[in-house]
Parts: C-alpha cells; structure tokens; sequence
C-alpha cells in the first residue's frame, strides 16, 4: 500500500547517534525485516517513520511524498510498540478499538466489532475482550497490542519485536498468521525483531541494522549463504556459525587451506582459488556452519581429530562441541548421538560449504559457487 524511503536519515539523541546516515528503500507491499542486535536503532528507525521521532538530517518518504514535518496522524501507520502502552482503564475491547474511534479514522461500531472478533479469534484473545490490562499476562498483553495495531488498513504496519514476550509455540502459530494476514491484505510491513528464524520465515527481504548503519541488505538465504562480513554470518544460524583461522597454502599447484593445528591441505575450488590468488590472501577466517561438518567416532584417514567437549540435546538434535587443539567447534549431530565428554571424534569439513573472510577486516572474500549457492540450497531448506 506504500513505499517508504529514508535519505541519509541521521538521529542523534544529544551526542549519541542513533541512525547514522542512514538510507532505505522498502517496496510496496513488501514484508520488510529489521534485524540487530539490541541498542542497533531499530526502534528508532520505526519511530522515525510513524513520526514519533524526528531526524536532525535526511528525508523520510512515503510513496515519494516528503513526510519529514507530517503529524504521525497523518501518516497513517499503524504501530506496535515493544513497551506495548495500552490504555490502562480500557477493557480488551475497547483497547483494540480505539484506533477505529479516532477522529481521523473513525468508523462505525457494527464495523468495529466485525474487526475487533476477526483480529481477536486469530490471536486466541477472544476471551479475554472484557479484560483490563492489569489482569493480563505479558503476552495477553502483547497480543492486544498486536491486535490494536491489526485492525486498521493503514499504508503500513510497524511492528516493534510483536511477539518477543509469547511462548515459543504461540510464536510459531502467530507468525504464519501475520504472514498470511500480510498477503492477504497487499500491506506493507516493516517488522523488528532479533530472531533469526522469525526474521528469516517472514521476511522478502531483511536489513541488517548494526550501530546505526546497515550492515547487510538482502534475502534471508543471501545472508545466511554469502553474508558480507562476519558480523552478519554470526546472527543466522544455530549453533553460531565456527569461524577461526587459516593459512593459505600451496601444494603442486593445488591451492588449499590449513586450519586447526592440522598439517593436510584442505583443497579449494577453482573459483575460490582464483579469488584467493587474485586478492594476494595468506591468512583468512574461515566459516563453517555446524550442520556442514560430518563426524565420526571411529578413526577415518584424513579426517580432524578432537574430542568430545560438550554435547547438548536441544530438541530435534544435538550441538556437539569438539575441542580440536584448543579451538571449540560446534556441529550438528542426530538427537539420538550419545558422546561422553573427553571421548576422540573425528571431523571433517569440506572447503565447498566454507566461507572465506579477510583475517584483517573480518570482511566477506568468497564461498564456492556464491551466485548459485543460496538458491540451490534454499529449495531444499537446509538452513539451521
Ligand atoms: P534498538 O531498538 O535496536 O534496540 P534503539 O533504537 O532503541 O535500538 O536505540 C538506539 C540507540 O539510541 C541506543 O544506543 C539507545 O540507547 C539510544 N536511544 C534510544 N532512545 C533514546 C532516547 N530517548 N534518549 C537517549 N538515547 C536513546
Ligand atoms: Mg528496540
């Protein structure tokens, strides 16, 4: 329903700044992710845009029209906010209500009802409509405000972590909720959280917000296959993605890498050598994700020896942790993998589902097959 984009927005509060020179362009019906950690400045990024906020410099847009000095009313945005602020004496009802009852906004009780039940059943808050906030849970609550923020058809929802204070299992059901409601009624979203599967199950695309600026734009299956720096490759994925050093060698014209103490080759691919020869790189951080890395426990030739640091059960599989020469690698294992700690194991990764960073700034270099990678692997969901 709208188009919002921000020109070199800068925002200080006093001499903190909290979105430094900062632009985006979120499409028309787009569900646009805002991603970061804590204090990154996604809040004040939605507040900027409700108008809740004002910028010192840079322009806000909604469908090109320059809103910089419009009234948050007038915008017409519909934002929940992560403190929830629900009127305090107003039931359940009349909470979710009270955006249709506004003077700009305002419609017919008949037609406010028909909203307030169709938002209600779909947060499983039905029950609850004569309640006053004070006899709600925290995710009652939540939800309420999610509600208040669903009844309208604005140009565009702001969702400030909506679902942060529900239990895993509501979470999981309210997300395929709001990404069906999000089709279903062609409204642009700008949705914060600090979930990677909530972002990366909702998203078109996400904006990875860091100190102010963006780090990374792009598809969930981008950052997770090619993210650009290390910052952003450690935000997806669970385990957190193994990064740690490595030389690189060359052998009878083979180029490869050396990692962990070991003293075999790990041979790379033509495109990266090619990328690796070019940009003249020694050293590089190498990146691998725990569900890439096989293990065994009897002796295979060739393969890293470690042994058994922790192995954790966590639901469906196991994070076992392997201490190979003092570096901590964490891998995936079947939830049913018994390891008693200390016992060897034997690892092995294969340089095709690395990704290469610069030892010195940290900074993307190459993953094998990088333009196709992400859409190959994106078919068959192999991302945890
Ligand atoms: P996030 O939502 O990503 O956690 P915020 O947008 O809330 O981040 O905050 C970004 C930065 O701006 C933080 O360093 C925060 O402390 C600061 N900040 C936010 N709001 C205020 C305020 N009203 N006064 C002073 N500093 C603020
Ligand atoms: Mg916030």
């Amino acid at each position: 329903m709208a188009r919002i984009t921000l020109e070199n927005i800068t925002k200080k509060y006093k001499d903190k700044t909290a979105l430094d020179n900062l632009s985006l362009d979120v499409l028309d019906n787009e569900f646009f992710v805002l991603f970061g950690p804590a204090g990154a400045g996604k809040t004040t990024l939605l507040k900027t845009i409700a108008g809740i906020e004002f910028p010192q410099e840079g322009l806000v847009r909604i469908d090109g029209a320059i809103v910089n000095l419009i009234e948050p009313m007038y915008r017409n945005v519909s934002m929940v906010f992560e403190n929830y602020a629900l009127y305090p004496h107003k039931n359940v009802y009349d909470n979710i209500a009270s955006p249709m009852r506004s003077k700009l906004y305002r419609k017919d009780e008949a037609y406010i009802k028909e909203q307030v039940l169709r938002v209600t059943k779909m947060m499983r808050i039905d029950e609850l409509l004569d309640r006053k906030p004070s006899q709600l849970s925290n995710g009652q609550r939540q939800r309420v405000a999610l509600g208040r923020c669903l009844v309208r058809t604005p140009n565009v929802f702001l969702m400030d972590e909506p679902l942060a204070h529900l239990d895993a299992k509501l979470r999981h059901f309210m997300r395929g909720e709001l990404k069906e409601m999000q089709s279903a009624f062609n409204s642009t979203t700008i949705y914060v959280t600090h979930d990677y599967m909530e972002a990366m199950s909702l998203a078109d695309r996400i904006a990875i917000l860091n100190s102010g600026h963006i780090e990374q734009l792009g598809t969930s299956l981008e950052m997770y296959y090619t993210p650009r720096n290390e910052f952003v490759a450690r935000l997806f994925g669970e385990p957190e993605i193994n990064i740690f050093s490595g030389e690189v060698e060359e052998a009878s014209g083979q180029l490869g890498i050396t990692a962990l103490g070991q003293e075999t080759i790990m041979p790379v691919e033509p495109d990266v050598a090619a990328v690796l020869r070019s940009g003249n790189h020694k050293r590089v951080h190498i990146g691998i994700r725990g569900a890439d890395i096989t293990f065994s426990f009897a002796e295979k030739l060739g393969w890293i020896r470690g042994s058994v640091y922790t192995n954790e059960p966590i639901g469906n599989k196991v994070i076992m942790v392997v201490d190979v020469k003092g570096t901590h690698i964490y891998l995936v294992a079947p939830n049913d993998t018994k390891a008693e700690i200390d016992k060897p194991v034997y690892i092995s990764m294969n340089m095709k589902d690395a990704i290469l960073f610069s030892a010195e700034s940290a900074e993307y270099i190459i993953r094998h097959d990088a333009r196709n990678v992400s859409r190959r692997r994106g078919a068959n969901k192999a991302v945890g």
